[in-house]
């Protein structure tokens, strides 16, 4: 199969669908890679290594969009790529249509057989192309929350983890899942005090096992969240509800009763925040303040450090991309879980919950 890789066109987009390393293992499997010059110039991969990797090297998205049966991509294709995708044509990348009508009409009108990284499923019911990137942007919010707690950017000026003879920080996580986790570890190492909230219970028992008396586990209850938040120096919001909008569960009143200089990050903002208060904002302007509190919300917390979310990405995506290049069409039916990622076929959307959401025939 011939496969292709654009340039990511999304504003502050430095990602790449395709690294190097995921290039050649293509090339192994006896498929023809092409990508567009410059592609990975956002994660310090020049196009000589592409072409080292067996890849040949296009002057334009044009030409990857021409000669490519699959297309792999990060991001959503934008108003000039959909217009070049095509029926018979593979297109595997982030697509999020529940929110976006107009790129999934774009997609249906285009034919193109749309492979949503992010409704593929593993055999725990888990979305395996979507849990990098939550690991990456856990790991973040404590960074981003550390580095808004400095006084020069507005935040309380406490140290996380304290020195000796002087308390840590206070850091309290509303969801347990995976950016939860990841946050808790990060927070843990640099030494603060953590507690994680979470509504379920046996969720609370596997990190209660695993961190073994290193953070404390509450019920996510009102009363709970209140008593934290309280307390709290940085609060990470991580709560996901999978395919509804995150509840408010910080809510303006609250800010009232937290510290001057406490800082909200808020990871779930990407489904519409867990802060009443939250509104999304950028890499360029990362934060807010309201009543004396701190706001964190970036919506593409990955995009902060390509390098390592493209490496992580390409380490999901390569099975499952390996599949359909292998077997086209033959791999969806294959494996349930591929399956699952179908969203968009010869011009008919094929995922439940898209087109529930778009209030549209399945
Ligand atoms: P996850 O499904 O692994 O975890 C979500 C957790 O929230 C679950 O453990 C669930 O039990 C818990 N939860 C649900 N309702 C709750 C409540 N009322 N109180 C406390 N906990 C509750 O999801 P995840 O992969 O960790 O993702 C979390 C959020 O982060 C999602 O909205 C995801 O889209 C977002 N995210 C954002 C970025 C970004 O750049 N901003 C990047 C990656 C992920």
């Amino acid at each position: 199969m011939r496969v292709g890789c654009p340039k990511e066109i999304k504003n502050h987009e430095y990602r790449v669908g395709l690294t190097p390393a995921a290039v050649r293992e293509y090339v192994a499997h006896g498929h023809e890679l092409i990508i567009e010059t410059g592609a990975g110039s956002g994660i310090d991969a020049p196009d000589l290594d592409y072409e080292t990797a067996g890849a040949r090297i296009v002057d334009s998205a044009e030409d990857v969009f021409a000669a490519a049966d699959m297309v792999v991509k990060v991001k959503e294709p934008q108003p000039q790529e959909w217009a070049q995708l095509r029926e018979n044509q593979i297109l595997y990348t982030y697509l999020h249509l529940a929110p976006d009508p107009e790129q999934t009409r774009g997609l249906i009108g285009s034919g193109v057989t749309a492979v949503a990284y992010e409704t593929v499923t593993d055999q725990r019911g888990g979305l395996p192309l979507l849990a990098p990137m939550s690991e990456v942007a856990g790991r973040l919010s404590v960074q981003a929350g550390a580095r808004a707690l400095e006084k020069a950017h507005g935040g309380r000026g406490i140290l996380l983890g304290g020195v000796p003879g002087v308390a840590p920080g206070k850091v309290a996580i509303i969801g347990g899942g995976v950016v939860g986790k990841e946050a808790a570890k990060i927070a843990i190492g640099l030494g603060a005090e953590v507690t994680i909230l979470d509504r379920s219970i046996p969720r609370l028992r596997e990190l209660d096992d695993l961190f073994e008396g290193r953070v404390m586990t509450r019920f996510s209850t009102p009363t709970a969240i209140d008593e934290c938040v309280f307390q709290a120096d940085l609060v990470i919001g991580a709560v996901l509800i999978p395919g509804a909008a995150a509840p408010k569960l910080v809510t303006r009143d609250m800010l009232s009763s937290m510290k001057t200089g406490a800082v909200l990050v808020d990871v779930a903002i990407d489904q519409g925040g867990c802060f009443e208060t939250s509104k999304a904002t950028t890499h360029a302007e990362p934060t807010f303040e309201i009543d004396g509190v701190v706001h964190y919300c970036v919506a593409n917390m990955p995009g902060a450090v390509p390098i390592t979310s493209a490496y992580a990405l390409n380490n999901a995506t390569l099975p499952f991309g390996l599949a359909l290049a292998d077997h086209g069409l033959e791999a969806l039916k294959a494996d349930p879980h591929l399956m699952a990622g179908l969203n968009v076929h010869r011009g008919k959307i094929t995922n439940r919950a898209v087109a529930d959401s778009l209030k549209t025939d399945f």
